[in-house]
C-alpha cells in the first residue's frame, strides 16, 4: 500500500517537501473521513517548480535523448504503474470515491497510456517533403519546454497519464496541477516517474486552488503550453490568458452528450448501454450520455426497462467489487446535482426514478445520490442544456430522424454521442451527421488510447490520444537544406 503520511509532501522540481500554502484535507467521499492532509502549493512553489522545470528541460539532456531512450523510461513508468496497480487503484478509490472495479481499469489505462506514448515516441517519423528547388526540405518536431497540465477530479490517474505521457515522450518538462480535492494520484505518479529514472525536475505536482495555482501557471512566461481538462468556463478563462501570450492550449471540456435509440435497436443492448453511459462513474464523466432520445413508438416500453434497470443499480461502498455507483465527489457537488434535479422539476419535468439520497447506514456519511431519470422536458430546458456532471438522465421521445438530428445537435456542447440501431445505413448517416468529437454506434463510453479524443464547440479544442497525440506537445519546424553549388542567384551576381 502507498503510505498515506500524516502530512503529504508535494513534488517541486524533483524535491519532496511540504507545500508552502494552506493546510487542507483530502476526504474519502464515501464516508467524509480525512484520508490525507497536505499543504497546497504556494505561489513561491509555483515559481520554483517552473524555474526548476525549465532548468531540467535545458540541462538534463532529456530533450536531446534519442527517442528510443526516452521511450525506455516511459516503458519503465508503465511497468511500475502495473507493479503498484492495486495500491494505486485503492488510492484512487479513496481520493475520489469511485468503485474499485472502475479505479482498477483507470490504473490499467494509465499504464497503457505510458506504454502507448513510449511506442509513439520511438516510432514518430519526421518527413522529407517534396523538394521544389535546389534544396532538401524536411519537416521535424521539437519539444516545447515547460508544459502545464491542469486536470479535474473525476478520473485523475487516467487524465494525468494522458497528459504526462505524451508531454514527456515529446521531450518536455511538465508541471502538473491536479484538482484540489484529488491530489493523491498525481503525487503517486510523480514518484513513479522519478523511480523509473526520469531526470529530477522534469515533473512537479502542485496541488491547490485552480484560481491561484492554475492561474499562476497559465500566466507564467516560461510555460509554453497548457493542456487543460475541466469545465468549459475555466477552459475559456485559460484560453483568454493564453491568447495574450500567443500560447497554444488544448482543452478537454464539458459535455451534454445525446444518446439516440432508434426503432430497430437491440433493446437489451441499448438499455445496458444507456445505463452504463450515464450512471457509471456516478455520471461524473465528461462523456456521460446525459440526454436520451428514444423513438416515440418504443418510448414507453424502453423507459420501463430503463427505469427498472436504473433502480436496480448497486449504489454503495466503493471498496465492494460489486458496487456500480459510488458517492459523488463532495457534499457541495451533490448539492449542485440536487439543485439541478429541482430545477428540472420546476421546468416541468417528471421524476421517473431516483431524485433522492439513498437511505441506510452505509450512505449516512458519504455523498451518495440515486440514479435519476427525468422525463417530460423539451430539449431547450436548462436541464437538457447544462452539464449536471452527476447521475441525472433526461429522456425525450422523438418522431422523425430529421427532428432527432436537429435536437441532438442543438447544444453548445459537442463532445460525444451514442446511436443504437441495427440498420447499418442509418447508423452511418446519423454517425456522420452528429456533431461530436466521438460517436459510439451500438456501444458507449468505450475508449482506446490509439484513437483521438476531444470535443467540438464548447467541449474543447485539440485532440488527446492517438499516435499523433504526441505532436500537440511539440513545435513543428521546417528545415531547408541548400544543395546549390553556386551562390544564390539574386545576390551572387553582385560579386
Ligand atoms: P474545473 O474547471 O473546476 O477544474 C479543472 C481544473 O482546473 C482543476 O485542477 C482546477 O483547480 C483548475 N482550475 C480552476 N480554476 C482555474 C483557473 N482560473 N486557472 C487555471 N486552472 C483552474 O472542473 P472540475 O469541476 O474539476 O471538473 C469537471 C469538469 O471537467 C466537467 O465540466 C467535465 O465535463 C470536465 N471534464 C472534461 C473531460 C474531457 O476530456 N473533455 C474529462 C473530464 C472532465
Amino acid at each position: 500500500m502507498i503510505d498515506l503520511d500524516p502530512i503529504q509532501p508535494i513534488c517541486i522540481a524533483g524535491q519532496w517537501h511540504q507545500g508552502g500554502g494552506d493546510l487542507y484535507h483530502s476526504l474519502y467521499p464515501a464516508t467524509g473521513e480525512v484520508i490525507a492532509r497536505l499543504h497546497a502549493a504556494s505561489l513561491e512553489d509555483v515559481e520554483a517548480a517552473i524555474v526548476g522545470a525549465d532548468r531540467a528541460f535545458r540541462e538534463s539532456g532529456w530533450a536531446q535523448r534519442k527517442p528510443h531512450e526516452r521511450a525506455a523510461v516511459l516503458y519503465r513508468i508503465a511497468a511500475l504503474i502495473r507493479e503498484r496497480s492495486e495500491a494505486l487503484a485503492q488510492l484512487q478509490r479513496l481520493d475520489n470515491g469511485k468503485p474499485i472495479r472502475e479505479t482498477r481499469n483507470l490504473v490499467a489505462s494509465a499504464a497503457a497510456t505510458f506504454q502507448f506514448f513510449a511506442a509513439a515516441c520511438e516510432t514518430l517519423e519526421e518527413t522529407i517533403t517534396p523538394s521544389r528547388g535546389d534544396f532538401v526540405t524536411l519537416s521535424v518536431y521539437e519539444p516545447m519546454g515547460v508544459v502545464a497540465a491542469i486536470t479535474p477530479w473525476n478520473s485523475p490517474i487516467a487524465s494525468e497519464a494522458q497528459k504526462l505521457a505524451p508531454a514527456l515522450a515529446a521531450g518536455n518538462a511538465v508541471v502538473l496541477k491536479p484538482a484540489e480535492v484529488t491530489p493523491l494520484a498525481a503525487l503517486a505518479l510523480a514518484r513513479i516517474c522519478i523511480d523509473a529514472g526520469l531526470p529530477p525536475g522534469l515533473v512537479s505536482v502542485l496541488p491547490g486552488k485552480g484560481s491561484v495555482i492554475g492561474d499562476a501557471l497559465t500566466r507564467h512566461p516560461l510555460v509554453k503550453r497548457v493542456s487543460f481538462t475541466g469545465g468549459t468556463r475555466t477552459g475559456k478563462h485559460i484560453a483568454r490568458i493564453a491568447a495574450d501570450k500567443m500560447m497554444p492550449v488544448s482543452m478537454e471540456l464539458g459535455g451534454k452528450s445525446p444518446t439516440l435509440v432508434l426503432a430497430d435497436a437491440d433493446l437489451d443492448h441499448a438499455v445496458a448501454g444507456v445505463l452504463y453511459g450515464i450512471f457509471s462513474s456516478s455520471g461524473e464523466s465528461c462523456i456521460a450520455g446525459s440526454r436520451l432520445f428514444v423513438t416515440r413508438e418504443h418510448y414507453a416500453p424502453f423507459m420501463e426497462l430503463l427505469a427498472a434497470g436504473a433502480a436496480a443499480l448497486r449504489v454503495g461502498d466503493p471498496a465492494d467489487e460489486r458496487t456500480q455507483m459510488g458517492p459523488l465527489i463532495t457534499a457541495q457537488h451533490r448539492e449542485s446535482v440536487e439543485r439541478y434535479v429541482e430545477l428540472g422539476l420546476q421546468e416541468g419535468g417528471r421524476l421517473r426514478t431516483g431524485g433522492r439520497r439513498p437511505q441506510g447506514e452505509v450512505f449516512d456519511r458519504g455523498y451518495f445520490y440515486t440514479p435519476t431519470i427525468i422525463e417530460g422536458l423539451s430539449n431547450d430546458a436548462r436541464l437538457c442544456q447544462e452539464e449536471v456532471f452527476g447521475p441525472v438522465l433526461v429522456a425525450m421521445p422523438f418522431d422523425s430522424e430529421e427532428a432527432l438530428l436537429e435536437e441532438a445537435n442543438a447544444s453548445c456542447y459537442a463532445l460525444a454521442a451514442g446511436i443504437w440501431t441495427r440498420d447499418f445505413q442509418r447508423a452511418w448517416r446519423l454517425g456522420r451527421a452528429l456533431q461530436a468529437g466521438t460517436v459510439w454506434i451500438n456501444t458507449y463510453k468505450q475508449f482506446s488510447i490509439a484513437t483521438p479524443f476531444g470535443g467540438w464547440r464548447d467541449s474543447g479544442l485539440g485532440r488527446e490520444k492517438g499516435r499523433l497525440g504526441i505532436l500537440q506537445y511539440m513545435e513543428q519546424k521546417s528545415l531547408y537544406w541548400g544543395l546549390n553549388e553556386q551562390p544564390l542567384a539574386w545576390a551572387g551576381g553582385q560579386r
